[in-house]
């Protein structure tokens, strides 16, 4: 299939990892928003969080957590970080190959009105 990410999960295209297991790979955004920005990847192709359903709540838990373990391996844990997905084209989606972004290392300001 022509995903770049299912090809950067297969070892064909080029990435800055910084962890992998069976279930999804971490690497550095190739235009970084942050001094952190790491995406994380689940293997399985899936276009975005509309396409994933009941069987899919284990790999989608477990890219949360695999964003906290990139929070911790970079040491953003503190003073804290963001969790971004994004989903069509409102959403600003670009890639469609379901991701997280990590961001982090600079303050990030709100994104959500002040109440
Ligand atoms: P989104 O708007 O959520 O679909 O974000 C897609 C992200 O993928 C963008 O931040 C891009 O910079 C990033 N990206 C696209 N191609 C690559 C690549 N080959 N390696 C790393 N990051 C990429
Ligand atoms: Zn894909």
């Amino acid at each position: 299939m022509d995903c770049v990410f299912c090809r950067i999960a297969r070892g064909e295209v080029q990435a800055r990892t910084v962890l992998q297991d069976e279930h999804l790979i971490a690497f550095d955004d190739i235009h970084p928003a942050a001094p952190v920005h790491v995406l994380i990847v689940p293997r399985k192709h899936l276009a975005n969080l509309s396409a994933a359903r009941e069987e899919d709540a284990l790999l989608l838990g477990r890219m949360l957590l695999a964003a906290r373990d990139v929070a911790r391996a970079r040491g953003i844990e503190e003073p804290g970080y963001r969790v971004v997905m994004n989903a069509g084209e409102h959403g600003g989606q670009e890639v469609f190959h379901c991701h997280l972004h990590v961001l982090g290392g600079r303050p990030l300001g709100r994104i959500l009105p002040a109440r």
